[in-house]
């Protein structure tokens, strides 16, 4: 990340990555500019929460005219490192870690799941998305040999805290955890927690007791801190 980043808010620095994609596809229809309302429409995220965010990017926009379309696009690429390509490891190839492993992100962000890890020897050996699968034991010696400093945690709940902290050993900055275990790391840390499992409950429950009456709820795409 620039220096730049490091004074923008938390919650609009979460709000990067969404505002980047919908640039990007607007670019790539010829689209110049973009106005808030039409930002605000596309991302679901209000237009004043727009303005201020784009204001710490120094990005005013002109009344009857909006945003430069290009602008903005090289300024979230600079912000978001977008020349340069961001490698990730993967640990834990079941079903979810598999379906990631062919996704692989590449297709919108410059994020690449460069290698795997698991325990099982049907798995080790293989590659799975062009994606190499090593055992485990490895993990400390080819992390730092790629330099990554970034991993996604599909393994089961049980083995999370051991395998952060042999990641928080091996420098690894961010973790994206897919497990339900909540993890012990150092404040240097960061971990984005993503439990697919609570968030569905959690939708459903919404559905059940606010259903029609906080159209807010009903597309809750704010990006908690
Ligand atoms: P998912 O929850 O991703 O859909 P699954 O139900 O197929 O996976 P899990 O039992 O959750 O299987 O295990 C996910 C993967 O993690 C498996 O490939 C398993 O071999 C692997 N795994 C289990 N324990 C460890 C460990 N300690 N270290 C690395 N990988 C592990």
């Amino acid at each position: 990340m620039t220096q730049e980043t490091t004074k923008i808010p938390h919650a609009t620095a979460k709000r990067l990555p969404l505002y980047y994609r919908f640039l990007k596809n607007l670019s790539s229809s010829g689209k110049q500019r973009v106005s808030s309302k039409e930002l605000s429409d596309a991302v679901k995220v209000d237009s004043a929460t727009i303005r201020r965010d784009f204001s710490y990017f120094g990005a005013l926009g002109k009344k009857g005219y909006g945003y430069n379309v290009s602008y903005l696009l090289s300024f979230f690429s600079k912000t978001l490192d977008q020349d340069e390509l961001t490698k990730v490891v993967l640990i834990g190839v079941g079903n979810l870690g598999t379906a990631f492993l062919h996704y692989n992100f590449i297709k919108n962000n410059n994020t690449k799941i460069e290698m795997a890890f698991d325990v099982s020897e049907d798995k080790i050996g293989t590659s799975i998305g062009d994606v190499p699968v090593y055992h485990l034991d490895q993990l400390e010696e080819k992390l730092k040999d790629e330099n990554i400093e970034v991993a996604i945690m599909t393994v089961p709940a049980g083995a999370a805290q051991n395998i952060t902290d042999r990641l928080v050993s091996s420098e690894v900055k961010g973790i994206l955890n897919f497990t339900p275990a909540r993890l012990n790391v150092p404040d240097h840390i960061r971990i984005h927690h993503i439990d697919l499992a609570v968030e569905l409950q959690s939708l459903v429950y919404f559905l059940k007791n606010y259903s029609g009456d906080d159209t807010e709820l009903s597309q809750d795409t704010e990006i908690p801190e």
